[in-house]
């Protein structure tokens, strides 16, 4: 049998960090295993899901470089969840329950102030046929709760071991609201059986959910799949990611310049001892994928780990992969040699547009001696310059000033990038060009195009 797993998010809000970590496991799983990989939205919440937020986790996920098999949608298989719950009506596994939100808080609450676990007591179960007549007269609708059968439940968890929960420890689950609408866990475990689903990898949030949907598809005359919980996320101070929404959805660390591969290098190394490093392609993440390697320990998500990891992929990066980027830029003047010349020197791409003002746009220098910059502008060799331009120059201004090391190629360099530090001078010249080049050492020597205030007007 091939195997097939599942990404579920429910489209309520933007992707964030944690989920795409478990989107990109899921996928890799499926390519590791040359599987299949299926993106279900969880969307039967009517009220929260939209389809914006559908087409923006689609759009992230595929800006990581994920694809998938085939892509469906909750809402799209009512019908199905309706002839599922049927079923289990006839054989007794759900019952139509009456209680208030409020009525089932004051429950929960005596349960509690007796120090006893705070469980549906089942009193729906209890009710005579005119007591639900009643019910119904006053205008109240059921929900629907599932029959958990006791006992305790077990199952080899990929990521966790052995897990076993007991049921008697547990609510009876409200599977359908009041108005009809089916809430996450009941469609969730009729789709695994529907789609074929062989594993199912989802965040350790979930694992008391797995105990009560091994019954459900057992109910359901299915064996369960097996089953993965990953710790979730948190910052570095051990804080839940949750908390903090906003700032680590993947559209974020997209607009704040990470690269696709950098955040799925370092995500799918998260939690499994690997030291962060970029890898080369999603490919070869696919080829090093173990489920083992994951452990239970909770992983620390650490943006400047992750910004490390983002300039690696930077610095790697070739003129192939990077040209369709510095174009949409709209940096229509940047070749191979810019890029190779400057990626080591950039920790976001977005960095690549002041490399990209020094050599072919307009920079403010710094001062320099004037002596040493007329000097340097005589010994500009002629064109055409390539790699051997800069020692031949440098070495002329040595012989005619006595200058060398630091004090002469500081100087220099304040001259032609107006930065104290940057990409290798030699490699830089040749973009530049010599007529640019000879306009910043006569700026640098305080040469100024005449203005108002340098005429004493
Ligand atoms: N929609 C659920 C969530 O986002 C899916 C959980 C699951 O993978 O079954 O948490």
């Amino acid at each position: 049998m091939t195997s097939k797993v599942r990404f579920a998010p429910s489209p309520t809000g933007l992707l964030h960090v944690g989920n795409a970590r478990t989107a990109l496991i899921n996928a890799l799983f499926a390519v590791a295993g040359e599987g299949q990989f299926l993106l279900r939205f969880d969307d039967t919440d009517r009220e929260r899901s939209r389809d914006e937020f559908a087409s923006a986790v689609e759009e992230d996920l595929r800006w990581m470089g994920l694809a998938w098999d085939s892509c469906v949608r909750q809402r799209d298989h009512i019908a199905n969840y309706q002839a599922a719950l049927a079923r289990l009506r006839d054989v007794g596994r759900v019952y139509p329950c009456w209680e208030t939100p409020e009525e089932l808080e004051y429950k929960r609450k005596r349960q509690l102030a007796r120090g006893r676990p705070p469980i549906y007591d089942r009193a729906a179960l209890k009710l005579s046929v005119a007591e639900r007549a009643r019910l119904e007269a006053e205008g109240r609708r059921p929900h629907w709760r599932f029959l958990l059968e006791p006992g305790s439940l077990a199952w080899d968890d990929l990521v966790r071991g052995r897990v076993e929960l007991q049921a008697d420890h547990m609510s009876d689950p409200i599977v359908v609201r009041a108005d009809g609408t089916f809430l996450y866990m009941l469609p969730s475990a009729i789709d695994d059986i529907e789609f074929h689903v062989t594993c199912v990898i989802r965040g350790e949030d979930h694992v008391a959910n797995t105990a009560v949907q091994i019954q459900m598809f057992r109910a359901l005359g299915s064996e369960p799949p097996a089953f993965a919980h990953l710790p979730l996320l948190t910052d570095i101070a051990g804080k839940g990611l949750s908390k903090r929404l906003g700032s680590m959805t993947v559209r974020s660390l997209r607009e704040d310049g990470i690269e696709p591969l950098a955040l799925a290098s370092y995500l799918a190394r998260l939690g499994t001892g690997d030291a962060p490093h970029p890898a080369g392609s999603l490919s070869e993440l696919a080829r090093n994928f173990d489920m083992s390697r994951y452990g239970r320990a909770t992983p620390k998500f650490d943006e400047s780990q992750l910004a490390r990891v983002n300039a690696q992929v930077l610095h790697s990066a070739s003129w192939r992969t990077m040209q369709p980027r510095l174009a949409a830029l709209g940096l229509t003047h940047a070749n191979e040699s810019f890029w190779n010349a400057v990626r080591d020197n950039l920790e976001r791409l977005g960095d690549v547009q002041d490399w990209y003002d020094v050599c072919f746009g307009d920079i403010t220098v710094g001062a320099i001696d004037a002596a040493l910059a007329d000097q340097a502008a005589a010994s500009l060799p002629s064109e055409p310059w390539d790699g051997a331009t800069w020692q031949d120059w440098t070495q002329a201004i040595r012989k005619a000033t006595g200058r060398k090391g630091r004090d002469l190629f500081l100087p220099l360099r304040l001259a032609l990038t107006g930065r104290q530090h940057g990409p290798e001078l030699r490699e830089l010249l040749p973009l530049i060009g010599r007529r640019v080049v000879q306009q910043r050492l006569r700026t640098a020597a305080g040469v100024r195009a005449p203005t108002p205030a340098n005429l004493g007007l």
